[in-house]
């Protein structure tokens, strides 16, 4: 049934077919690492240039106003928003992720202050975590991360706990999280709940507006498509945005930043959450990538989503049997994000040499070799033809050469 005309037939019958023709994608190449760098999509190069060459060439300080610059981070936020199921006014596009979780951890901390224990995963994203000690020691007010395994996070949530700190997504394992059931729990105890999005949004559709999610974050360069470093945005339920305290207080946030005035005071809304001038040249690119999903049925991209991976899963488990690979990737569909992470103790070497046949994916230390299944732009055959790659690579060793040892600094 895996066979190649059989995939042929899937992609003739996708409804999500016609989205791959919206992306520049290069030859020969099956691009699977989506869920890292997102690819290019047509509209970016000439939005860009427009705003370049016009907008700035042209316009100069005058396209603060006449261009809508100046508005451009809650408008990308608000086409951000139904991907997320937020309301329009709940989300702003600003900073990095990092950056975004410094901002809202530091406020989530300030709203729950008898409280003294950040919840996270022992496996999150190291930048997670990084930032979580970051504002703990910041603050200096004796709060304790606590770190748990991804399937004790619920039953570790008690009343100590001031914020749940959680990826949906799993970087690692593609590991997906109950959104509604984590929610749920912090809020039975007394909790705040942050997430971050960065593996979720443009993958599936995420329903933060449903489980009353109080503060999330999330990148723009992944299933966003909006380039490398592109802006990150941040959520605030609405209930919570008038209470939020910013650690960066920034002119940007302010109420009225041509007022100038000597002292700070917090715009109203989500506003409040900017910190700086944003890159408008970032912000265009990413603006344009965003125009896309106004016509992505997000249902039939998660059945998509899942689909591709649970064929490769099928095809690796039929043509790569002892072969040295395991998975690690919850082969429940339900519990899975939209990659496929397979363990193999050469797994750096193994990936250099499939990105030598041209297929793309990443390798994340110590042996995990990461699949990025991105609806919009990959075919079934794409899929079909990568593992039969993956298969011929292992059964002739083709990774056992040095050049395919050689660690670069991104991997
Ligand atoms: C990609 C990713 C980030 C990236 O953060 P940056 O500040 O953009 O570098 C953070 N957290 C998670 C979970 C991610 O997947």
């Amino acid at each position: 049934m895996l066979d190649r005309p059989s995939c042929q037939a899937l992609d003739h019958d996708d409804p999500l077919a016609a989205f791959r023709e919206r992306f520049l994608l290069p030859e020969g190449a099956i691009y699977l690492d989506g869920n890292s760098l997102g690819a290019l999509p047509k509209a970016v190069p000439g939005r860009v240039r427009e705003v370049v060459a016009r907008e700035w060439g042209e316009g100069l300080i005058r396209s603060w106003n006449a261009a809508h610059w100046i508005d451009l981070p809650r408008r990308v936020g608000d086409k951000i928003a139904p991907l997320i199921g937020a309301e329009p006014g709940e989300v702003v596009a600003a900073d990095s992720t990092s950056v975004n979780l410094f901002k809202l951890l530091s406020a989530a901390l300030e709203l729950r202050k008898g409280r003294s224990v950040i919840l996270s995963e022992a496996d999150n994203f190291p930048t997670d975590l990084y930032v979580a000690e970051g504002v703990r020691d910041q603050l200096g007010r004796g709060h304790r991360l606590r770190l748990v395994a991804g399937e004790e996070l619920v039953s570790a949530i008690d009343e100590e706990v001031a914020v749940v700190m959680a990826t949906q997504v799993n970087f690692r394992t593609g590991f997906r999280h109950d959104l509604d059931a984590v929610t749920a729990a912090a809020h039975r105890q007394g909790a705040l709940m942050l997430w971050d999005l960065s593996h979720s949004v443009g993958a599936m559709p995420v329903a933060l507006g449903r489980a009353d999610a109080d503060l999330a974050v999330g990148c723009g360069y992944k299933y966003l498509n909006g380039g490398p470093g592109a802006p990150a945005f941040l959520y605030v339920h609405r209930d919570l945005q008038d209470r939020i305290r910013p650690p960066l207080s920034g002119w940007m946030g302010h109420r009225e930043p041509f007022a100038f005035e000597r002292d700070y005071a917090p715009a109203e809304g989500i506003a409040r959450n900017l910190c700086g001038t944003p890159p408008i040249l970032a912000l265009a690119a990413l603006d344009a990538a965003l125009d896309l999903w106004r016509d992505v049925d997000l249902d039939a991209l998660r059945r998509k989503s899942i689909a591709l991976s649970e064929l490769f899963i099928g095809l690796v488990e039929e043509r790569c049997a002892g072969l040295g690979l395991t998975l690690a990737t919850p082969r429940d569909a339900e519990r899975r994000g939209s990659q496929v992470s397979l363990r193999h103790p050469e797994g750096y070497a193994v990936m250099q040499a499939l990105i030598a046949e041209g297929v793309i994916g990443d390798f994340r230390s110590p042996d995990l070799l990461r699949f990025g299944f991105t609806p919009l732009y990959l075919r079934y055959v794409d899929v079909f033809d990568s593992a039969v790659a993956l298969e011929k690579i292992l059964r002739r060793q083709g990774w056992d050469r040095p050049e395919f040892r050689r660690r670069a600094t991104v991997t």
